[in-house]
């Protein structure tokens, strides 16, 4: 660049004072400043409540997601969906711009439910908010209520809808909503006494990993369980490539997820990402409901097992059995690998539960836990299962703190290792320890979401990628003479 064409710095910053705060920023006296930090959030380990409603409307057949909101939410979810499963994400959104800010978005949505409609011919539309209607207060049920009334939308067309406000809550909030929402529609008038349809309802929560939707599969049909997964995003974002674009593959049939209610058991995995969920389907179902952490590890893995055994009267196969010998079998061979070794783990409620149990069966320490929006409930709950272990001794649990709060922890009282999405990498990176790939969203290395991490398999599956990932470090980094064939 010639002189003439330079462009002048705003601020001149010295080289020195760059490297002053650089070091300064990895002290105790900076964690200090940086924990008092209150009104602002730097690298939130979680996306907003209308991305979780995606992922669920994502779950039934032929659903249109529709964004009531602003185009430039939408591509974000949309966006952050076809990074993660490298899938398109359809979805539509109304655009509302200044005028529905200042007039109220009814006519957006009207124009949208029509266009959308006569354009991709859904089965059914699962409509959420992003942040600017719901702050003005746009009033969802006489929008849609109107919209039938003009006959933009056919009166028995299904049109689901959640308030997702993302002030207020994460994408599992988000999720939660609009699952409910979806099922309480298509149950409606459905309930009949003493019907029971023979099948195990499984709700998953959010989890965007397709391989454990198939996990659960695999499992339940081990034990021959009729079965219903609500809500089924394992086609929806890993459908066969043969040279054909379907805008709707997979999904929960509408007509298997309308009879919710007369299912002969419900179980959720997931207590967290669900919460509001289970508590409709607890009062407006008379079926067992059971309320389950994610079978992840050993122990969570078998208390899932003995529960649709028990659900269902079906002894747990001897197939699932041999699997558990099988997975104890390999974590006793790399035992060594993960005992004692120090983790940082951070993602949503749900998920960390798993990891923190499966780290305390390897005889790890997950030594500091992070879950940037949580209750004092997960709390108690984390610091609970952590007692339970000898390796939990002198864990930290951090509840709504961010990444660059783990930055902190992770620079001035370091481990071994991290544990969590992509959004983690570059603590991981400043703090020189790898980042174990594991939760929502993977966005800089392919397949991950493909590789269950729940059942046995799962515990096989994180076992190996965390004591590989160790192994390829003292290949990569050890002396000479310390290079051995063997580990
Ligand atoms: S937080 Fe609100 S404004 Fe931001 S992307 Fe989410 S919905 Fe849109």
């Amino acid at each position: 660049m010639s002189a003439e064409t330079a462009i002048k710095k705003v601020t001149e910053i010295p080289a020195g004072e760059v490297a002053r705060v650089r070091e300064w920023i990895d002290t105790e006296e900076y964690r200090e400043k940086n924990f008092a930090r209150q009104g602002l959030v730097i690298n939130p380990a979680h996306g907003c409540q209308p991305l979780g409603a995606q992922l669920a409307a994502y779950g039934f057949e032929e659903t249109l997601p529709f964004v009531h909101g602003s185009q430039g939410c939408a591509s974000y979810y949309r966006s952050t969906f076809n990074r993660h499963f490298r899938e398109p994400a359809p979805a539509v959104s109304d655009a509302m711009t200044e005028d529905g800010a200042v007039f109220g978005g009814q006519n957006n949505l009207h124009e949208g439910l029509e266009n959308a409609f006569a354009l991709y011919k859904p089965k059914m539309m699962a409509v959420f908010t992003s942040c600017m209607p719901e702050v003005i207060g746009d009033d969802l049920t006489s929008f849609i209520r109107n919209a039938k009334l003009k006959e933009l939308i056919p009166q028995d067309f299904p049109v689901p809808y959640a308030n997702t406000p993302s002030f207020n809550g994460t994408h599992i909030h988000g999720y939660d909503a609009m699952l409910k929402s979806i099922l309480e529609y298509l149950s409606e008038g459905t309930k009949v006494e003493g019907k029971c349809s023979g099948k195990l309802n499984l709700i998953p929560g959010f989890d965007a990993n397709t391989g454990n939707y198939r996990e659960y599969k695999r499992m339940l049909e081990a034990f021959d369980a009729p079965y219903t997964i609500l809500a089924d995003i394992s086609e929806t974002f890993d459908s066969p490539l043969d040279g054909t674009y379907r805008p709707y593959p997979g999904g929960t049939p509408l007509a298997e997820a309308a009879e919710v209610l007369n299912a002969k058991a419900i179980v959720s995995v997931q207590k967290y990402a669900t919460a509001n969920t289970v508590k409709w389907l607890g009062e407006a179902s008379d079926k067992p409901m059971e309320v389950m952490p994610m079978p992840m590890g050993i122990a969570k893995t078998d208390a899932f097992l003995l529960k649709v055994s028990e659900l269902t009267g079906k002894p747990v196969p001897e197939s699932l059995k041999k699997e558990r010998g099988r997975a104890v079998d390999a974590m006793t061979d790399a035992h060594q690998y993960l005992h004692g070794k120090k983790f940082a783990v951070f993602g949503d409620p749900d998920y960390l539960l798993g990891i923190v149990s499966f780290l305390l069966e390897m005889g790890a320490k997950p030594y500091h836990v992070l879950c940037s929006r949580a209750t004092k409930k997960f709390e108690k709950d984390m610091k609970a299962l952590l007692e339970t272990s000898p390796y939990g001794k002198g864990c930290n649990v951090w509840v709504n703190r961010d990444l660059w709060h783990m930055r902190s922890l992770l620079v001035t009282d370091p481990v071994d290792a991290m544990i969590g999405d992509t959004h983690g990498k570059f603590a991981a990176r400043d703090a020189k320890i790898p980042l174990i790939r594991i939760g929502f969203p993977i966005i800089d290395r392919v397949n991950l979401h493909r590789i269950p991490v729940i059942g046995y398999l799962g515990a096989i599956n994180m076992l190996t990628s965390i004591a590989n990932k160790f192994l390829d470090i003292v290949d990569e980094t050890c002396e000479d003479r310390f290079f051995e064939m063997m580990r």
